[in-house]
């Protein structure tokens, strides 16, 4: 782990562990102690003038999803407390369109000032093309919450089909069209339209030369639905983040399996960020950075193996995820039972990841994935072509890489930990294919399946 300082764990564990000694005595009578109640809330920080936030309240949206687990710890294990934000709320929001819809009203209507967001949902809602009315409500990028953690599933009776990772190898592909051909088209769900999880199951699609827009129905379906639509035989695959891929194995009425994990589609790719409205930003300015400072803290202590028990006790409760424990552990460990004949997979690289991964942070949010979301946007004739000549003004208007590291520096990341540049240079797919975010049009280019509008 990065520079979390064993110092300050230290620090914090042992006063804490005084402070708490009371409340466990309490909570044995009723309860034995669980992790939970072991492990102590982070301490608080001493504040200054320039460190004390303008306020200590912020609402914020959350998807009952593993790439929301930084802002939860951030709120159980006293990070945000910790820089002073002792009122944030994290609210769990029943769809992407019911986020879209509450940051659109902003706290002051009842609704959210940020949380979390798939790619590009901070540009779209910024540039006024998924709001009532086009209304521009300007957005700001603070963090990136997670990478991997996101697969796609598969209903039971197309078992023997040859759903892997490539689908043309397989026959697959070949199935799938030959189902559009027969009038029964396969119907796959993603959770919001024109985002990562319509991106991710429209990549690996395209990869094997099935042409999503023509060979099967993709439809939007909030995924707290999905599993009961795989069910009642209404839904044929979905592209959604943990754990509702995995419950679809996991469920004792053989619901499905998992064609693929998208960390064996693109290593480290982007996921899911923290941004907020940048009206709120200005008007609380260092609010905004106690948050930002929390939520890096929170994505340390997600990544450290020894927490990741504590963590899924807490995320598998009702109020949160409210699902079995044994439905997470997998996930993060990266033990997932593919089924269908697939090996399972044992390999901690495929796990969700919140500080570090192989190609180096996480949490930071490089420019040059912002591009590729563009990029990817162009590609299905989402946002017009002209979109990439007005790229870099989009981006730079949403980026709020500065804020993170200033962040960084006053948390005291170590220097190694803060990315040179805001871009994380040439990426690469599964099928073979670069992105290389100085050059998009060659991306576009070397793509076989593709609905680029003028
Ligand atoms: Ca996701």
């Amino acid at each position: 782990m990065a520079n979390f300082s064993s110092l300050s764990r230290r620090r914090f564990m042992a006063t804490a562990s005084m402070a708490t000694g009371a409340v466990l005595l309490k909570s044995c009578a009723i309860n034995p102690p669980s992790p939970t109640d072991l492990s102590p809330k982070a301490e608080a920080m001493t504040l200054s003038p320039s460190t004390t936030p303008e306020i200590t309240t912020a609402k914020l949206g959350y998807i009952a999803i593993a790439e929301s687990a930084p802002l939860i710890i951030a709120v159980e294990k006293g990070f945000f407390a910790r820089h002073g934000m002792t009122n944030v709320d994290v609210s769990k929001q029943a769809s992407w369109g019911a986020a879209r819809d509450n940051i659109e009203i902003g706290s002051a209507g009842g609704g959210i000032d940020g949380g979390q967001w798939q790619m590009p949902m901070p540009h779209l809602i910024s540039e006024g093309i998924i709001t009532k009315g086009n209304r521009k409500i300007p957005m700001v990028l603070l963090a990136q919450l997670s990478t991997h953690g996101n697969g796609i599933a598969i209903a039971g009776h197309h078992e023997g089909k040859g759903f892997g990772i490539d689908l043309a190898k397989s026959g697959a592909a070949d199935y799938i069209k030959e189902l559009a051909q027969a009038g029964t088209p396969f119907k796959a769900a993603y959770t919001f339209p024109k985002v990562n999880q319509d991106f991710w199951i429209r990549y690996w699609l395209g990869a094997s030369g099935v042409d999503p827009n023509k060979d099967l129905n993709l439809i939007a379906v909030p995924a707290a639905q999905t599993v009961a639509n795989m069910r009642t035989g209404s839904m044929d695959g979905f592209s959604t983040g943990d754990p509702w891929p995995y419950r679809i194995v996991k469920d004792r009425r053989k619901i499905g399996f998992m064609a693929m994990l998208t960390a064996q589609m693109w290593e480290n790719h982007p996921e899911e960020y923290l941004a907020m409205r940048k009206d709120w930003m200005e008007r609380h300015p260092i609010a905004t950075k106690a948050l930002l400072k929390a939520v890096m803290e929170a994505q340390q202590w997600c990544d450290d193996p020894k927490n990741r028990e504590e963590l899924v006790s807490i995320l598998a409760q009702r109020k949160y995820f409210n699902v079995p424990k044994d439905f997470l552990v997998g996930p993060y460990s990266g033990n997932y039972i593919m089924g269908d004949g697939k090996p399972n997979t044992n390999d901690p690289a495929l796990a969700i990841k919140y500080w570090k991964d192989g190609r180096g942070s996480v949490s930071y949010p490089y420019k040059s994935h912002d591009l590729w979301f563009l990029t990817e946007s162009v590609r299905w004739g989402f946002l017009p072509q002209g979109v990439l000549s007005e790229a870099d003004r989009i981006i730079n208007s949403v980026s709020g890489e500065k804020y993170w590291r200033e962040a960084a520096q006053e948390l005291g990341i170590a220097s190694a930990d803060i990315p040179p540049t805001t871009s994380r240079g040439i990426e690469k797919f599964f099928d073979g294919i670069e992105f290389n975010p100085e050059n998009p049009k060659a991306y576009l280019d070397s793509l076989r399946i593709k609905s680029i509008k003028a």
